[in-house]
């Protein structure tokens, strides 16, 4: 954990402490993160994970992963893998900690019996649509008939409940607590219902399943955890969780404590959306570069220290509140500024002749790997007579302030030489297809003898020694900031142009076995990776993950 947040605090931090000092379970940590294998994790789960793996490597101890599966719908085996890796990407390990939710079914099971008998709990018999329209409001009681149903007729029905006497919807059982209770979760919550599905552990073994109000504070005090972080939405749950704990003769007591969600604009986190957005085909799968998931965000170029780094400097925090996606591509070019090797690539080519350079000859400059670590040592870049240039860094007629070739204008060739540019060559429909200059010879370098001014820089590749690519060029999902907004209809907020592929891009040869977990700075362009699934020697494809421009740094500075 870097210094700077081992030395800070934070809420839940401090409330640690107190348990700490007031001597409660020794002095012990423990947390857990409970994601449910039913999509691959998003960045506002990083959050959670985070606070949760961090808070126990804080206080010296543990963090289990633990699938909560307890519902047998929409989980699946893919998502058990995805999420695992996700967690080792993120730098983070739960060592041998890991569990499921639904290996405590039997002693769940065990804890409602033991409610049952202490006239805790009782077999409800209400429809769906009768349980809403019993349910009351804020000046009116809940109704349940079957409240007090003798204990013997409890457990004969719950018993019967579990061997599948019954069918789905026929009983629910219930936890006899407060039927006029101002919060709505107290009064009498389901705890078990029927379901005949699969379950993707436990095969067809139950046909009944604890609601995760239940499940989770008895799953959370099995494993001895001490503080059960979670985020702000199960803050109205709290009572129920210490009254599941109170009442069930469980073998510790943890403590849940909430803290605010992440939210981000021009995205949403939710699965529910990521989902429709994969299966209605509108992204090209869970690790669309697009996507807001880890596995999206990796493929697009994100690095584990700049997602952690916008997650532990967004905070931990007492209210919801919206993040920049702006500071979170600050936080990826701050890193790969200081990691990524830079190259030269073009991705709009057109020729550029240099008339007065010998024909056939070839010379190589040597450029640094990256100015900002001298480690990285150097490479040899060939330059000859034909180069590729970006086509609008040449304007036939400039506008003004255009300091880059136009007839008679002088630039820098990016480490090379300053050429002066003499004219261009169209084709039959205007469009420049060669771009011709003189190199000043005595320019070798970049540097002109005389000290003369040149204000502009371009990049270039040799056209003799460089390679195709196809380059993905993203900008956000949404063009709306706040797609994820209650009653908004996010698919509408879709940015119809997040995506642009460029063909026929021409890149420096030592690209060509560039592997997918390498990242680039393409100069003056951004940052580029190779794609994880598309790219090959042979057929390069690069996804930009951040343009250099940082305009969230600019309006923060200071
Ligand atoms: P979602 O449906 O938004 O993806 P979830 O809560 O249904 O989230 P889980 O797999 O149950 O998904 O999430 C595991 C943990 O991650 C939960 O404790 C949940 O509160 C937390 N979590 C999910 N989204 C966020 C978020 N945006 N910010 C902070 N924590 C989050
Ligand atoms: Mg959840």
């Amino acid at each position: 954990m870097p210094e700077e947040i081992r030395e800070k605090s934070n809420f839940i931090w401090d409330a640690i402490r107190e348990d700490i000092a007031a001597g409660k379970n020794d002095g012990r940590v423990q947390t857990r993160f409970p994601p449910e294998p039913n999509g691959y994790l998003h960045i506002g789960h990083v959050k959670a994970l985070s606070v949760d793996f961090l808070t126990a490597e804080k206080f010296g101890g543990v963090c289990n992963l633990r699938f909560d599966d307890t519902n047998p719908a929409k989980e699946d085996v893919e998502f058990v893998d995805a999420i695992q890796q996700d967690i080792h990407w993120l730098g983070f390990d739960w060592g041998e900690r890991m569990f499921f939710g639904s290996d405590y079914f039997e002693q769940t099971y065990e804890y409602a019996v033991a409610l049952i008998k202490k006239g805790l709990a009782y077999v409800c018999e209400l429809t769906p649509e009768q349980f809403r329209e019993y349910r009351g409001d804020l000046s009116h009681p809940a109704v349940s008939p079957w409240r007090d149903r003798p204990v013997e007729e409890n457990l004969d029905l719950f018993e019967r409940m579990k061997n599948g006497e019954f069918p789905e919807g026929r009983y629910t059982l219930r936890a006899k607590i407060d039927l006029a209770s101002g919060n709505f979760n107290m009064r009498d919550p389901v705890l078990y219902r029927i379901r005949y599905i699969e379950h993707h552990r436990q095969g067809t073994r139950w046909c009944i399943f604890p609601m995760y109000d239940f499940a989770h504070p008895i799953q959370d005090a099995i494993e001895g955890i001490t503080h059960s972080l979670c985020s702000l939405e199960y803050e109205d749950h709290r009572p129920l969780y210490n009254w599941v704990i109170e009442n069930c003769p469980v073998p510790s007591h943890p403590r849940q404590i909430e803290f605010a969600r992440l939210g981000i604009n021009y995205t949403v986190l939710s699965k529910r959306k990521l989902r429709r957005l994969v299966e209605e085909g509108y992204v090209s799968g869970w690790d669309d570069p697009r996507m807001p998931t880890l596995c999206g965000l990796r493929r697009r170029g994100y690095t584990p220290a700049a997602v952690r780094n916008f997650i532990e400097r967004t905070g931990v925090a007492k209210v919801n509140s919206t993040a920049e996606y702006g500071f979170l591509e600050h936080c990826l070019r701050e890193d790969l500024n200081a990691t990524a090797r830079r190259v030269m690539a073009v991705l709009n080519p057109v020729k550029l002749v240099l008339t007065n350079y010998p024909e056939g000859q070839t010379e190589y400059f040597e450029v640094e790997n990256n100015p900002e670590n001298a480690a990285d040592g150097v490479r040899k870049v060939s330059f000859s007579r034909e180069l590729y240039i970006e086509s609008d860094d040449f304007m036939e007629v400039p506008v003004p302030k255009y300091n880059r070739f136009y007839p008679g204008g002088e630039v820098r060739l990016k480490g090379a030489y300053i050429a002066r540019c003499t004219g261009c060559k169209k084709d039959e429909n205007g469009r420049v297809t060669e771009v011709y200059a003189e190199c000043d010879m005595e320019s070798r370098g970049g540097n002109a003898p005389d000290g003369r001014k040149v204000r502009g820089t371009i990049h270039w590749v040799n056209t003799q020694d460089c390679l195709d690519a196809e380059v993905r060029v993203y900008s956000n999902l949404f063009s709306d900031p706040d797609p994820d907004a209650s009653g908004k209809d996010f698919i509408a907020c879709l940015n119809p142009d997040s995506l642009k592929t460029l063909h026929g891009c021409k890149v420096e040869r030592c690209l060509e076995n560039a592997s997918s977990g390498e990242r680039f700075q393409f100069m003056r362009l951004g940052y580029f990776c190779p794609d994880s699934r598309d790219s090959a020697p042979g057929r390069l494809v690069f996804n930009r993950a951040v343009t250099l421009k940082d305009s969230w740094g600019k309006q923060h500075k200071g």
